[in-house]
């Protein structure tokens, strides 16, 4: 069998209430999930034995399956302690943790009362990546309007067009793709916030038309207990010209440098500063350890 992930996993999955070995853990090829997405997941990561914001992200988990009309029977706590049990029986220290949520395989009718909803949460080793210097371009795709797709949840059907995002970046030669939003305006990465710095000014664009991250409300948090002011504001792509440091954030990438911009095909805005980004980069990461 092809191990699904590059990195090494661990080897028991929480899979519908039950410890599941990592190769007896599947599912059937009429998975309605797998037709038609509406799947809901979180992204968590595991330091020193301890999920970073679990609350958070469970809270998430539940809005964006409350949006779905997933049917779910695992109540807030129930999640909280089936991701310790997971923590212990796998013997967790530094991890990248995924809750899943689905559809079964009982029915290809779209909204069908038949088909059962599953969960499982897995956990792999968290993969150092780069983190400084990332080459962004912005995309052609545009986040869709709020009322077209469900900003705040965290569906497998909303990645589908940052898929194609990304792989057309990396096509072209770089690390990632900035989104615009439905009016033009700066949005986020694939799976990442976006922050720019000026005059040791944070700002970030306000979150009503893109996921409003848990790592980006840790980070305004924590730079303005560092003393930085922050402002979250309508930005302009026009006006990344101005900035002298950009960051993403994100659960999996932390905190990250961004190098340059292409903002269009014949304008490339590149960040010759980064302390502002590498003070917050340290205090994030001790922050996720305390
Ligand atoms: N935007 C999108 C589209 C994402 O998928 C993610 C990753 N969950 C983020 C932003 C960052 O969110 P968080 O900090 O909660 O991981």
């Amino acid at each position: 069998m092809t191990i699904a992930v590059n990195n090494k996993f661990f080897p028991f999955i929480w899979f519908n209430g039950e410890f599941v070995s990592w190769f007896d853990a599947k599912i059937h090829v009429l998975t309605h999930s797998l037709h038609y997405a509406g799947a809901a997941y979180e992204g968590e990561r595991a330091y020193n034995g301890k999920i970073f914001k679990l609350k958070e992200h469970t809270e998430r988990l539940i809005n964006s399956v409350k949006t779905l009309h997933l049917n779910l029977k695992y109540s807030f706590q129930d999640i909280i302690d089936a991701h310790q049990q997971l923590i212990a029986k796998n013997n967790i220290e530094d991890a990248y943790v995924r809750p899943l949520i689905w559809r079964g395989d009982e029915s290809l009718g779209l909204a069908s009362n038949l088909l059962s909803v599953n969960m499982l949460i897995l956990a792999v080793h968290s993969v150092p990546r780069k983190n400084s210097n990332l080459k962004l371009h912005i995309s052609n795709w545009q986040k869709p309007h709020p009322k077209a797709m469900p900003i705040e949840c965290k569906s497998s059907g909303n990645y589908n067009m940052m898929i194609i995002a990304e792989k057309e970046a990396q096509e072209k030669g770089f690390d990632d793709a900035l989104l615009l939003d439905w009016r033009g305006l700066v949005a986020e990465c694939t799976t990442t916030n976006v922050f720019f710095v000026q005059n040791e000014k944070i700002i970030t664009p306000v979150a009503d038309a893109f996921l409003n991250g848990i790592t980006r409300q840790t980070i305004i948090k924590l730079a303005r207990n560092l003393g930085y002011s922050v402002e979250e504001k309508y930005i302009n792509p026009e006006e990344i010209d101005q900035f002298d440091e950009c960051f993403i954030t994100g659960t999996a990438a932390e905190v990250k440098g961004i190098g340059s911009i292409a903002i269009n095909e014949s304008k490339q805005k590149i960040f010759g500063q980064s302390s502002v980004t590498l003070h917050l980069q340290q205090e994030y990461a001790k922050l996720v350890r305390l």
